[in-house]
């Protein structure tokens, strides 16, 4: 089932593995959403970087919970990404 290679990222966007991040540290994501999480992160280092900004903060408040975690964190990453898109495209 490994047909198709694109140059793309996973079906999954940056701003979705955001979304997904808690469930995916949670373990409760199901196996097909967490290898595209997984196939995601394979290919994009920014969102390996906030995985793990966001394990070092679930592990500080010590609650791996979607309500725990600042909110602040997920809008400066988001933030970031909107940024980094802008900058591509005015540099190119
Ligand atoms: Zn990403």
């Amino acid at each position: 089932m490994a047909a198709r290679k694109t140059n793309r990222l996973s079906p999954k966007t940056c701003k979705q593995i955001a979304d997904l991040v808690s469930d995916y540290l949670n373990g409760t994501l199901s196996s097909r959403v967490k290898r595209d999480f997984d196939t995601h992160l394979s290919r994009c280092p920014d969102c390996v970087a906030f995985l793990n900004t966001y394990r070092e903060t679930v592990t500080a408040t010590n609650a791996i919970r979607a309500e725990a975690m600042p909110g602040a964190v997920r809008r400066n990453f988001l933030a970031f990404l909107h940024k980094r898109a802008r900058g591509k495209r005015a540099s190119t």
